[in-house]
């Protein structure tokens, strides 16, 4: 059937997740959840999609009629240059994690940050205003957080990178926004216990620890860590193991930035808390 066809059969709206590696991913089970909450018709799918075929798949959902997509791990910063109406916050991070498509067009926003911000802010309580943060990572998801974290008036946020080069890039865009400083992970500066470390890099993904700086953690440092996983994630031990204050994990913002994009799409903001307990995971 041609893609024409196939989107004049389509009586659900169609949404979806883009990611490579995608099996990990909860979206699908938060957006039904959201849906059910909501009232809202929408079916969502799980899209494994490599760097190479990620314009063919996106134009591919478009034409046959999906109404937008989140956009994940590794594919957030390539998708800009795919979108034909941006807006300000995913320009500012230059990464993107939400499309939409509206007449014919694709409309790419980004609420990761948003997401993280209500989630450490709202749900776990963690004063951001003066707070020293380490962000260890330097892709997609930390140029969709360092905007909003920065707009809280930390003393200072470092992004500590496997490659530093990336780092500086990132430390250099927002350097006008806030203190941001960069550097690799072996020489991370401890003088100064941290008050917030993010862990923001994928390597959990594949179940590895880098050499984060264990000096960086005191017994006040609250950890945070994107990556979320039914059993502790590595970086989540790690910082247990390290002493932290607390050892949390990225369900909360998970949700959270799911919510803001089912806003976008649909008009109207789920509650989180009671899909947090559905989900029955715990931090
Ligand atoms: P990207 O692929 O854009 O970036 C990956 C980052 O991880 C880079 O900084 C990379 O370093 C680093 N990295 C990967 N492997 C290793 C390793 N073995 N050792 C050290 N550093 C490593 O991914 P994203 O930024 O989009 O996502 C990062 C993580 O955040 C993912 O696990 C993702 O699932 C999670 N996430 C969670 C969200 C939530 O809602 N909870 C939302 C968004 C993301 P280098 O630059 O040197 O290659």
């Amino acid at each position: 059937m041609a893609d024409e066809a196939i989107a004049a059969t389509q009586t659900t709206d169609r949404y979806g997740v883009m990611g490579y590696p995608i099996s990990h991913s909860r979206s699908p089970v938060i957006h039904r959840l959201f849906a059910l909450q909501t009232g809202q018709k929408i079916q969502y799918e799980l899209l494994q999609v490599s760097p190479e075929k990620l314009e063919t798949a996106i134009r591919q959902f478009q034409r046959t009629g999906g109404k937008g997509l989140n956009i994940t791990v590794p594919h957030k910063s390539e998708v800009v240059r795919l979108v034909d109406q941006i807006s300000e916050r995913a320009a500012t991070a230059g990464a993107v994690n939400t499309l939409s498509f509206r007449g014919g067009e694709i409309h790419g926003d980004n609420t990761d940050g948003i997401g993280l911000l209500r989630d450490l802010a709202v749900n776990l309580g963690v004063t951001l205003e003066g707070a020293n943060i380490l962000i260890l990572g330097a892709g997609g998801a930390t140029r969709g957080i360092i905007g909003p974290l920065l707009e809280m008036q930390p003393e200072s946020l470092r992004i500590a990178n496997r490659s530093v080069t990336k780092a500086q890039i990132l430390a250099d865009h927002f350097s006008r926004s806030g203190p941001v400083t960069a550097c690799q992970f072996n020489v991370v500066p401890v003088s100064k216990p941290y008050d917030l470390i993010i862990n923001a890099t994928s390597a959990g993904l594949t179940g590895e620890t880098p050499p984060y700086p264990a000096k960086a953690i005191s017994e006040d440092t609250f950890c945070y860590d994107l990556s979320y996983g039914l059993a502790p994630t590595p970086f989540s031990v790690w910082a247990r193991e390290c002493g932290a204050a607390q050892s949390v994990m990225g369900w909360g913002m998970l949700v959270e930035q799911a919510a803001e994009s089912f806003n976008i799409w649909r008009g109207i903001r789920p509650e989180t808390e009671p899909v947090l307990k559905q989900m029955n995971i715990t931090a």
